[in-house]
């Protein structure tokens, strides 16, 4: 039988670990806050991956690869970054163990003249190197991105959401202007934005993170955020404006087209692993996760339904039919006709990994010449003609991927609620979803407001991301009596 799944209504947080679990998409290890992927896990992130890099492709970046030891000293030449990371670093100091009384030590004469850290983030050894690479406006723009893994000492993690190691990517862009590199910043955010809603079937606001949640040496923090179904927030990517501040720390000048020496403008943006988390908590359900077909590893599984001792080879050979039009007409299709299984749990476990369709074929479909098609998402279940199989999949598929979507965004527009009070909005925050009230624009009303309610100011956000809410228009903020520019997303997140 499938693992138990605790309900949602019951523990949000239990459920969320029980699919992670019985999807096989992530493993706690025997260090704290790193993960093993199984291959659904990891599949999963390929694909992501493929999505997410012909669209950085497609805007003119290339792939490059930075080491993952950075020394020491680079951390420290930006005051902001330096302030930001040092207090989760993981540090290698020494490259050798010995022998020591039957036992293995780290051996003190190996220790190294510099210590080196492992990288939470690659600025500083890429603007190292950017500073050798970059030295006219001939050189520019220069746009790259890398696929890695870095390393958070983060002392509370959660599986995908917030891990010590995490995979991602981190684009990192030089310019000549201030203009083009802010330009960067937005269209890489409307990159992950997109992403977000055509492949992962994820709505997302757009916005500005406040000060106090900026990425350390960053002029600006541009951010998606998404809604997840326990009403918390979540951010999803950044995107960041770096000014000339990493230029300043690492030297980088050009010669502009004036014969003059200007810092270099930058940017730096990522997702990481933690989309598979938003993924979860946007469309599984009490049976387990649901994947968008677009990402999922196996978007059609085929079940023959077999017997022992019966002759099979009719059900078998309509299902190799099946799914080899269906591999070649380029869809992920696994044919499941392992026999130490029976197939009433291979459906089960096929929900449970939220596989968007399924196919049984028994010996009443070979005569009919059919095939039962179930879909995860809405559980409907209907008979299609087996010579239609790869059309009848085609628009399962489509649906699926669109009803996803659409019931994601119900659900955000029906947990979006504006606070025109304080009292009002403290009960708001305590129902969950977003909630957007109008701030004074104070550090002060922030900390205050989180300090009493757990909320915190998710993003300010751009013009137009709530249909029927002008959140441009000014007011006054509830909390300080003060004049307000215009709404911002309050939410409790994780
Ligand atoms: P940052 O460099 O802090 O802007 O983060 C870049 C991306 O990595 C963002 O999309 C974050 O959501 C994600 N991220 C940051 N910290 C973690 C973490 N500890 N685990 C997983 N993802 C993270």
């Amino acid at each position: 039988m499938a693992e138990k799944i605790t309900p949602r209504d019951r523990d949000y947080n239990q459920w969320y670990q029980d699919v992670v679990r019985a999807a096989k998409l992530a493993e706690t290890s025997p260090v704290r806050g790193s993960m093993v992927l199984p291959p659904n896990g990891y599949e999963l992130w390929e694909n992501m991956q493929r999505g997410l890099d012909g669209m950085f492709k497609a805007t003119g970046h290339r792939n490059a690869y930075f080491p993952l030891f950075i020394p020491k000293s680079f951390l420290a030449r930006e005051a902001a970054h330096v302030e930001g990371f040092a207090k989760e670093c993981a540090v290698v100091t020494h490259y050798r163990l010995k022998e020591q009384d039957g036992d293995l030590i780290v051996d003190p004469e190996a220790e190294l003249e510099e210590p080196l850290i492992v990288r939470p983030t690659s600025e500083t050894i890429i603007w190292d190197t950017y500073a050798r690479w970059i030295q006219s406006w001939r050189d520019l723009p220069l746009k790259l991105n890398q696929w890695a893994n870095v390393v958070r000492w983060e002392m509370r993690t959660r599986l995908f959401l917030r891990t010590a190691e995490f995979l991602w990517q981190e684009g990192h862009t030089a310019h000549a202007t201030e203009a083009e590199a802010v330009e960067e910043t937005t269209t890489m955010l409307d990159v992950y934005a997109r992403f977000a809603e055509e492949w992962m079937a994820m709505p997302v606001i757009k916005g500005v993170k406040t000060a106090s949640e900026r990425f350390p040496g960053a002029v600006d923090t541009y951010c998606i955020e998404a809604l997840m179904q326990d009403g918390k927030a979540l951010q999803a990517g950044t995107s960041h404006f770096l000014g000339q501040n990493f230029a300043k720390a690492f030297e980088c000048t050009f010669q502009n087209q004036d014969n003059e020496q200007e810092y270099v403008w930058a940017t730096s943006w990522g997702v990481s692993t933690r989309l598979i988390g938003a993924l979860i908590m946007t469309h599984g359900d009490d049976q387990g996760v649901i994947l968008p077909p677009k990402l999922a590893p196996i978007q059609v599984a085929i079940v023959p339904i077999t017997r022992t001792n019966d002759d099979n080879e009719a059900v078998l050979d309509a299902a190799e039919e099946m799914r080899d039009s269906l591999t070649r007409a380029g869809y992920r299709v696994v044919l499941d006709d392992r026999d130490q299984y029976r197939p009433g749990w291979k459906f089960a476990q096929y929900e449970v990994e939220g596989v968007p369709v399924r196919l049984a074929v028994g010996p009443r479909d070979v005569k009919n010449g059919t095939a039962e098609m179930a879909r995860r998402d809405t559980g409907e279940k209907k008979s299609v003609s087996a010579r239609e199989i790869v059309p009848a999949i085609r628009e399962a598929l489509h649906d699926i991927q669109k009803a996803l979507y659409d019931r994601a965004y119900a659900f955000r527009r029906d947990h979006t609620q504006v606070a025109d009070s304080y009292d009002a909005f403290k009960a708001q925050v305590e129902e969950g979803g977003f909630v957007l009230m109008h701030w004074d624009g104070t550090a002060e009303t922030e900390a205050k407001v989180k300090d009493e309610t757990k909320a915190t100011i998710r993003c300010v956000p751009f013009p137009g991301q709530f249909p029927g809410i002008d959140t441009a228009a000014a007011g006054t903020d509830p909390v300080s009596g003060q004049p307000s520019e215009q709404l911002v997303v309050y939410a409790r997140a994780y």
